[in-house]
C-alpha cells in the first residue's frame, strides 16, 4: 500500500512509519518538522527504504492535494501535541487539530482516497464518571481545547465517512511514552533532573493517575486494527489496561536516574494544570478481544521509557 503519514516524524508517527515499512507499505511522511524531527527517520533514507519526506504544512491545502494522489490510506497524526499551550493561546488547537483534519479529509475526497486512521486521544472523554472508560461512554464533553479539537475532528471524519463512502479508524491514545518522546511527563521529569539532580518538581499533588502505552505497543495495534477491522467507523481506545500515579513515575524516574539524593516536591492541588484531566483510565477489552497483546503494562511502559530518554537526553553527560 502507499501510505501517507501526517506528522510521520514526529514522535508517534516516526514509530508508525517503522512499523509500516516493516510490513513492506511505501511511505510519505507528510510533516512542516514544527515539533517532529528528521533524525527520527533518517535510518529509513540511510537504509533505501520506501519513505519520502514532504516537508510542509497541512494548512496548505493545494500541497496537501497534490501528495494525496494514489495514496490508498492516511494515517492522520499531526497535530499541536502540548495540551498546556491551550490554556495561554486559543486558537492553536482550533488550526493545528481541527482545521488540519478538515484539511486532510477534503484532500482525500477530491483524490479518492477512501481510508484514514486517526490518532485522537483519552481527552475527548473529559472528566469521565465511569472508569475504566470505554468507547461507548458519552456524552463526550472534554475540558481542554486540545481535547475539543480531536472530538471536532472524530466528528468531521464520521461525518465525512457518511458524505463521501469513506473508511475509518479512530484511535483514543492514552498517555503514549517510549523512546524519541519530545514531551510528556518522563521527558520533563528528565530535564529537570539534568537541570537540578537534588530535586524534582512535581506538578499538582502527585495523585493525578492515567493509562500509559508504550509507543511501539500503541503503533503496532493501530497496524493491527487498521488490518484486522473493517467496520465503516471504527474506534478503539488503545492503552494497556490499568493506571499509574505521577508519584509513582516520579519515583521510578528517581530510581531510573541513579541519582543518590533527589527530593520529590509537589507543587499541590489535584490536577497538573487548568484543563488537566487528572484522572484517566482506558477500558481495553475491545482492542484486546481482537487479539492484540501489548508487550507493556503502564509501569513497564514508564521505566522502559525512563531508561531510554535518560540515555537519549544525557541525564549523566557532563554539563
Ligand atoms: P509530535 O509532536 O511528536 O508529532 C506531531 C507531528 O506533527 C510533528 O512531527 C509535527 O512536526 C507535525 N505537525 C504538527 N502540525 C503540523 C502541520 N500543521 N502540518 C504538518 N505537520 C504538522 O506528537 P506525538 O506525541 O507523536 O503525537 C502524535 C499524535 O498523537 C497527535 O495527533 C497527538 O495529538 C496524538 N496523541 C498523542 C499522545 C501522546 O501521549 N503522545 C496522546 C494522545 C494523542
Amino acid at each position: 500500500m502507499r501510505v501517507l503519514v501526517t506528522g510521520g516524524a514526529g514522535f508517534v508517527g516516526s514509530h508508525l512509519v517503522d512499523i509500516l515499512v516493516e510490513n513492506g507499505n511505501s511511505v510519505v511522511v507528510y510533516d512542516n518538522l514544527s515539533s517532529g524531527k528528521p533524525h527520527f527517520l533518517q535510518h529509513h533514507l540511510d537504509s533505501g527504504n520506501a519513505v519520502e519526506i514532504v516537508k510542509a504544512d497541512l494548512l496548505d491545502l493545494d500541497t496537501l492535494k497534490e501528495n494525496m494522489v494514489g495514496i490508498d490510506i492516511v494515517f492522520h497524526l499531526a497535530a499541536n501535541p502540548d495540551i498546556r499551550l491551550g490554556t495561554e493561546v486559543t486558537d492553536t488547537d482550533l488550526k493545528q487539530g481541527t482545521i488540519t483534519t478538515y484539511n486532510v479529509l477534503e484532500a482525500m475526497r477530491v483524490s479518492g482516497t477512501k481510508k484514514i486512521a486517526f490518532a485522537s486521544s483519552s481527552v475527548v472523554y473529559g472528566e469521565a464518571s465511569v472508569m475504566p472508560t470505554p468507547e461507548d461512554y458519552g456524552p463526550l464533553f472534554p475540558i481542554s481545547l486540545y481535547g475539543a479539537s480531536k472530538l471536532a475532528s472524530e466528528g468531521l471524519i464520521s461525518a465525512w465517512v457518511g458524505t463521501f463512502d469513506m473508511q475509518a479508524w479512530i484511535f483514543r491514545f492514552a498517555n503514549v511514552v517510549g523512546n524519541r518522546g519530545t514531551h510528556g511527563v518522563i521527558f520533563d521529569f528528565v530535564h529537570k533532573l539534568k537541570n537540578d539532580p537534588t530535586r524534582l518538581e512535581v506538578l499538582g499533588d502527585g495523585n493525578q493517575a492515567k493509562s500509559y502505552i508504550e509507543v511501539r505497543d500503541c503503533v503496532r495495534s493501530m497496524y493491527h486494527l487498521v488490518s484486522t477491522t473493517d467496520d465503516a467507523l471504527n474506534y478503539y481506545n488503545l492503552g494497556s489496561g490499568d493506571v499509574c500515579s505521577v508519584r509513582r513515575i516520579a519515583e521510578i524516574v528517581v530510581e531510573e536516574s541513579g541519582l543518590p539524593a533527589v527530593s520529590i516536591e509537589y507543587t499541590g492541588g489535584s490536577r497538573g494544570w487548568a484543563g488537566d484531566v487528572p484522572k484517566a483510565s482506558l477500558a481495553v477489552e475491545r482492542l484486546n478481544a481482537t487479539g492484540f497483546e501489548s508487550a507493556y503494562d503502564s509501569e513497564g511502559a514508564i521505566r522502559h521509557t525512563a531508561k531510554a530518554l535518560i540515555e537519549e537526553i544525557g541525564l549523566h553527560d557532563e554539563r
